[in-house]
Parts: structure tokens; C-alpha cells; sequence
């Protein structure tokens, strides 16, 4: 790891990860003073991204297309968006930094789904997988987000088939890309849609260095219960690190889910 003292308050890292698409060089600028939870959000986004730039760039060389376009909102229209804690309160953050205007349209959006939530008796699960004392698995999480999809409820976030958070959205979000064609993700229960390798999951990692810091399991919160969420967690948002010793912490949880990763492919080898 190469690193580059800029400033006083900035220190840039140059990275060399081992991902299941390779070793992939990233470039991240870390704060060095002491920094809220949420600042780690975009170091670890940005990852994310050039990693995902990486895999994207490998596929089209392969001769292979990214269908995911500007004015597609067929995921966004009805998928159940999983945000890390880290995220959920950056998300609440960036709420009240909107035009009072924006936000009412989302405040509107959000009492509009929770109500639908709640009538279909999914509101109650959204809000134990928020909150829930341990890790939900992959086996319990899939019955719902298959039952969220039959929903084909809107994100709160989703005005005039664009995302009105464009730069803020989660993770989640930045890193689903898919080959196949745009048609298919109409019904992804019934079509077979090709999605793009995820070599780094910032959602995941975030996810992780929380659990460390917190001492709780790896959570992730359905989109829809971000704000309560944040709202009842409120005072652990006045906690803060110092930047470069939480970026270590992000690293060390990031380290074991790219081995977990590893592991996998693998095994699937
Ligand atoms: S946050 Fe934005 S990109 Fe993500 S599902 Fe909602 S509208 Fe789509």
C-alpha cells in the first residue's frame, strides 16, 4: 500500500485488492481527523465503484453489453433495496440537507409504501430485518424479497422514471448491472437476467465494519425502513473515529468477506 500525504486532513491511499475478478487497484482519499460513521460511507462506495469499473470494462472487452440505461427503472420499480447501517444514516442526513419541496415528495412516497407494507403484512418483517438481535441468512431473506417483488411497489426515491438521489444512493444500487437484455428485468422470477459480478460489495463491507464496531450482527435494512431505523439510533451517530483507524477497521472487514468470496468461487471451481 502505497500512501501520499496531501494535506493535513487528507491522506491518499493507493490499494491493490484481491477480488474474485483479480487484483484491482483502487485510489481512495481518507480523512485524517476524527470523523463520524457516515464519512466512511463514500470511501467505501468509491471502492466499490472503481472495482465494479474494473469487471464493467472486462465485460464490454469481452464484446458483451451493459444494458442498464438512463430513463431504465425497472429494478428500482420494484426491488427491496437492502442499506447498511452506515448508509441508513447517511441517507437520514442527506434527507434534511433537501429542497423542503423533494423532501415532501419522498416523505409522501415513503407514508404511501409503509401504508401498502403494512395492509399486505409485510411492514412487520421489514421491521424485525432491521432490527432482528442476529444475522438473517440468505434463506431467510429470499422469501421476502420475492414477496416485496410481487409487490412491484416503487422506491420512495424513484420521480419520473429517474432516481431523484442520483449521488446518494446505496450501494446496492451502484453495483447492480446486468448483460442480458433491458426487457427481462421486467419479471426477474420469471426471466433469467444475467447480472454482472459484484467483485467488492460496499453495502456488505459497510455492513460488516458496523457489526465490528457495535458488537451486533451484519444487518442490512430494507430501504423502506431506513429513516425509523436511523431516527431510534439517532445517538450512536455522535460517536466518532479517527478516519484513518475506522478505514483500517473497514479494510480488515472487507478482507474477510473478499476471502469468504474467494472461498466461494472456489468451491464452485
Ligand atoms: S435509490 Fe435510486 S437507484 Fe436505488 S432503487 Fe431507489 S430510485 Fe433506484
Amino acid at each position: 500500500m502505497k500512501d501520499f500525504n496531501l494535506a493535513s486532513t487528507i491522506r491518499q491511499l493507493d490499494l491493490t485488492l484481491t477480488t474474485t475478478s483479480g487484483e484491482i487497484s483502487v485510489q481512495v482519499d481518507v480523512p485524517t481527523a476524527f470523523i463520524p460513521i457516515t464519512d466512511i460511507v463514500p470511501i467505501l462506495r468509491s471502492m466499490g465503484e472503481q472495482t465494479q469499473a474494473v469487471e464493467t470494462a472486462s465485460t464490454v472487452q469481452a464484446g458483451k453489453e451493459i444494458t442498464c440505461m438512463k430513463g431504465c427503472s425497472a429494478c428500482c420499480e420494484r426491488i427491496m433495496v437492502p442499506v447498511s447501517p452506515p448508509e441508513a444514516f447517511a441517507l437520514a442526513e442527506m434527507m434534511q440537507s433537501l429542497p423542503i419541496a423533494h423532501r415532501r415528495r419522498i416523505e409522501e412516497r415513503l407514508a404511501h409504501t409503509r401504508q401498502h407494507l403494512e395492509k399486505v403484512g409485510l411492514l412487520s418483517a421489514l421491521e424485525d430485518m432491521a432490527e432482528s438481535p442476529t444475522q438473517w441468512s440468505d434463506e431467510k431473506v429470499d422469501p421476502l424479497n420475492r414477496a416485496y417483488y410481487a409487490l412491484r411497489q416503487p422506491c420512495i426515491f424513484l420521480e419520473d422514471g429517474a432516481c431523484s438521489i442520483y449521488e446518494h444512493r446505496p450501494a446496492a444500487c451502484r453495483e447492480y448491472l446486468v448483460t442480458s437484455p433491458a426487457e427481462l428485468c421486467e419479471d426477474t422470477e420469471k426471466n433469467s437476467v444475467a447480472v454482472l459480478p459484484i467483485p467488492l460489495r460496499a453495502g456488505t463491507a459497510l455492513s460488516i465494519l458496523w457489526a465490528d464496531l457495535m458488537g451486533g450482527p451484519v444487518r442490512l435494512i430494507p430501504l423502506p425502513e431506513v429513516f425509523e431505523w436511523a431516527e431510534r439510533h439517532r445517538s450512536l451517530l455522535e460517536q466518532k473515529w479517527h478516519g484513518l483507524e475506522l478505514f483500517d477497521k473497514a479494510l480488515e472487514g472487507l478482507d474477510k468477506f473478499l476471502n469468504q468470496a474467494l472461498q466461494g468461487t472456489s468451491k464452485n471451481d
